[in-house]
Formats: C-alpha cells, sequence, structure tokens
C-alpha cells in the first residue's frame, strides 16, 4: 500500500540531504532500502524489508539492509519500534503518530489522530520531569486474527 503520493525523486533528495547532514553517502543500496521503506505502511522487520529489496538488488545482503536501516534511523529519516520479544519493525513515516498492535500475529497499523499533550489525562502529574511529548500504543487483536 503507497504511504503518499510523494514523487521518487522527492523522496531521493531527502535521502541524499539527510544522509549528507549526518556524514554519510547515498548509495545505490541505501536508495533501494529506503525506497522500499518509504512504499509500504506494514512497519517491515529487517526481514522484511531484505525480502522486498532483493526484488530489484538481488545481491544485497542482510547485514546491508540492517545498516541501512540503522542510519536510516541515526539520521532522523527512520523509526525504529522495539519490541518486548526482542523483535524490531521499521517506519519510514517520522512524523508524530501512534501505533496498534496485534498480540496475536504482530501486525502494527498507524493510528489515525492524536491528542494534544495538555489532553492526555495525568501527564501534568509528572513532578519535576518536563513532558516533551508522547508514545502511545495500542494494543488488542486485528481484524485476521479475532
Ligand atoms: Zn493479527
Ligand atoms: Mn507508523
Amino acid at each position: 500500500m503507497k504511504l503518499s503520493e510523494d514523487t521518487p525523486l522527492h523522496h531521493q533528495a531527502r535521502l541524499r540531504a539527510a544522509l549528507e547532514q549526518s556524514g554519510h553517502r547515498l548509495t545505490e543500496q541505501r536508495a533501494a532500502v529506503y525506497r522500499f521503506l518509504v512504499s509500504t505502511d506494514t512497519h517491515p522487520t529487517a526481514e522484511d524489508v531484505h525480502q522486498g529489496v532483493r526484488r530489484s538488488l538481488p545481491a544485497i545482503s542482510l547485514a546491508t539492509v540492517y545498516k541501512s536501516l540503522e542510519t536510516f534511523v541515526g539520521s532522523g529519516l527512520a523509526l525504529k519500534l522495539n519490541y518486548s520479544d526482542g523483535s524490531s519493525r521499521y517506519d519510514g513515516r517520522t512524523d508524530p503518530h501512534h501505533h496498534a498492535r496485534c498480540a496475536v500475529c504482530g501486525e502494527v497499523r498507524d493510528v489515525p489522530g492524536s491528542l494534544p499533550l495538555q489532553n492526555v489525562p495525568g501527564l501534568h502529574l509528572a513532578g519535576d520531569f518536563q513532558v516533551t511529548g508522547y508514545r502511545l500504543e495500542l494494543t488488542g487483536v486485528c481484524g485476521a486474527c479475532a
């Protein structure tokens, strides 16, 4: 499923600028990994990304895919979602948004909308901790697993 109507050229310019700002070069492999990541809203694992990118770059290794994804996370181009079972998923969407995760199959989907910080109950009770944001994950069962 397409995430946005952005052109590939737009993605490539954003990718190059962000990589160079953090001291990395834009390589064909990094471009292919990024292209795949922003083309999906399924929050793929590194293995999922590897499977997808191999269709256009058959020789790319899982290690290269993994390192590219970590570079994107460090450069602010992607988010990494870590779970208590040790699994991780990647998200090419970096604007503030929330997720719902199926407790059975692990599917992660975006949740539309958010609450303004001042409307989240109890956050003002955080003592001397200055709250600047929040992350919310809804848990439940997806339609296929119900
Ligand atoms: Zn499910
Ligand atoms: Mn997301």
